[in-house]
């Protein structure tokens, strides 16, 4: 396949690389299935304990230079960096799409972000700044700065393969440090097609090597990260279960963690909500990317007005989806992932049933010409209760519940009542309802929309949720923060040393 030869990923079967160099591993391989069609795109040598102390020690190394380079420096391999996924965007936003499953336009999607936040980071580093405050002694300043921490752990999840890695690399070497990477063990080829185009720019640039280190693993890998003392900060991007594993084991040694874990996102559909938007917000949301997003709309609180209206509108727009290759622009929604997130599909409907729940679409996984992976499954919507376990719980998967409410009152508390606190919205015209969601009593989550479905999120802003969410935020605004420490520096100009609570020492 073009894409693939473009990448020169059929002959690398390493995974396990310091930036330019790939490090001897006697790893398991693990086989990458594209879950198009079911074939296997590649195999990969993981990560073994010697491979893996190898990267570590090296990012170690290269810190020590790397925090010397002066940041805008640093900045302009960024940039390069961001000019080489525009050369390679079409190929890389290919492979994203082969390996994943999501589609084509959401392959190159991804690439864009990972463009966007290149450029970013390139401002950002000319404005690592602190703040200056008055001392309250005189002829002393005081003055905070940000320094690098060191060696920053990633760990990434399947369904966005390239594109959180970038957002946590790109600033974190901005900011000085050097990066260490273990992605999803299902989606191994987009990590090496990623560290061979920075490998180039490196290697032009003479960046040392250790800046970029790869360890391609399944979970394990992930534990030596978590457990590593030379690791000071680990950003980790997956599910719940994964994040209260790593929280507890960089806890355990008084580490940093930045987490990013699943949610249950909802759109509220007020009875002044303009319709169109509406329900294009919601179809988007809820069969983008199979439901495999951390931002998928997952329930969605109708005023019980217009529940109807939504109800048959939303049936017919999922009765004109067409389900099918994602390389083929045509299709809406592509495969999911594997078959064992096709069982928790089937598992998470009959959960559905069981508990009351009534499907007005109905879900089934797809067969024959076309469908030869058996990962592709048909989007479907229940009318459930709130209170529902499963309507609790993260299906990654195109499953929509539809929720009854009265008052904005109630459907506010509907939308908080779950364990997770990621992405929320409302769709309103109506002032006085938009006000209440965003203010202090309204969404408990990390992002809340206007008129704007719960899916995706512009770089520009702090990207991240509460509660089960895990708290972290990345990408924009001062997310830049979680990769430093702060230092606060105090300077004395005056003749004296005016000593705290005016004690005195006769000397
Ligand atoms: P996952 O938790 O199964 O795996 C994610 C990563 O964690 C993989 O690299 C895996 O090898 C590693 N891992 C698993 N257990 C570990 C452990 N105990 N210690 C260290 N590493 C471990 O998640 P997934 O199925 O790949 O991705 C889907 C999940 O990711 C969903 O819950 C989704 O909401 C979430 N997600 C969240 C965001 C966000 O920004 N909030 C973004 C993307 C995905």
């Amino acid at each position: 396949m073009d894409f693939l030869h473009v990448l020169n990923i059929a002959e690398k079967n390493n995974g396990v690389s310091t930036g330019v160099k790939w490090i001897p591993t006697t790893g398991e391989t693990i086989t990458s299935y594209t879950p198009v069609d079911g074939s296997v795109i590649g195999t990969v040598n993981t990560a073994d304990r010697n491979a893996y102390d190898h990267v570590v020690q090296q990012a170690q190394d290269a810190f020590v230079e790397w925090r010397k380079w002066p940041a805008p420096k640093r900045g302009e391999i960024v940039r390069q960096i961001g000019e080489a996924l525009r050369t390679y965007k079409e190929p890389l936003g290919k492979l994203v799409s082969y390996e994943m499953g999501k589609s084509l336009q959401e392959g190159y999607g991804e690439v864009q972000e990972m463009i966007d936040i290149c450029d970013f980071a390139v401002g950002l580093s000319r404005q690592l700044h602190g703040l200056t405050m008055h001392s309250e002694r005189a002829s002393h300043r005081m003055y905070e700065q940000y320094h690098p921490l060191g060696v920053v752990g990633i760990i990434s999840a399947f369904n966005f393969p390239v594109a959180v890695w970038s957002w946590n690399t790109m600033l974190a070497w901005v900011c000085g440090n050097t990066c260490v990477w273990k992605p999803s063990e299902k989606t191994p080829l987009c990590a090496v097609a990623c560290q061979l185009i920075v490998s180039e720019v490196f290697a032009k640039n003479n960046v040392p090597e250790g800046v970029s280190g790869l360890i391609i693993g399944n979970r394990e890998v992930g534990e030596w990260l978590s457990t590593d003392t030379r690791v000071p900060l680990v950003s980790a991007t997956g599910s719940t279960r994964m994040g209260k594993a790593v929280a507890a084991a960089v806890a355990q040694r008084l580490g940093k963690s930045l987490l990013e874990l699943g949610g249950n996102n909802a759109i509220i559909i007020t009875k002044d909500a303009d319709m169109d938007i509406a329900i294009l917000g919601a179809l988007f949301g809820a069969v983008g990317t199979a439901g495999q997003r951390c931002t998928t709309t997952r329930r969605l609180i109708i005023q019980e007005d217009v529940y109807d209206t939504v109800k048959d509108k939303l049936v017919k727009a999922y009765g004109q989806l067409s389900i099918g290759d994602p390389l083929n622009e045509k299709n809406h929604v592509g495969p999911l992932i594997d078959t064992d997130a096709v069982k928790m599909y089937l598992d998470s409907i009959e959960k559905c049933k069981a508990e009351g729940g009534r499907f007005v679409v109905e879900g089934g996984v797809l067969e024959g010409k076309g469908y030869e992976s058996g990962c592709y499954v048909k989007p479907c919507i229940a009318e459930a209760q709130p209170e529902y376990k499963i309507v609790q719980h993260e299906t990654f998967a195109p499953i929509l519940y539809l929720l009854k409410y009265k008052t904005l009152d109630e459907a506010i508390a509907i939308q908080n009542n779950v364990p997770q606190g990621l992405s929320s919205a409302i769709m309103t015209l109506n002032l006085r309802e938009a006000e209440q969601f965003l203010s202090y009593a309204g969404s408990d989550c990390g992002i809340a929309n206007v008129n704007i479905g719960t899916s995706g999120a512009e770089i520009g802003g702090a990207f991240g949720g509460e509660k089960e969410t895990g708290g972290g935020r990345e990408s924009g605004s001062d997310a830049w923060k979680a990769y430093m420490r702060r230092q606060t520096n105090t300077i004395n100009y005056s003749t004296n040393l005016p000593l705290a609570q005016g004690i005195k020492f006769d000397i």
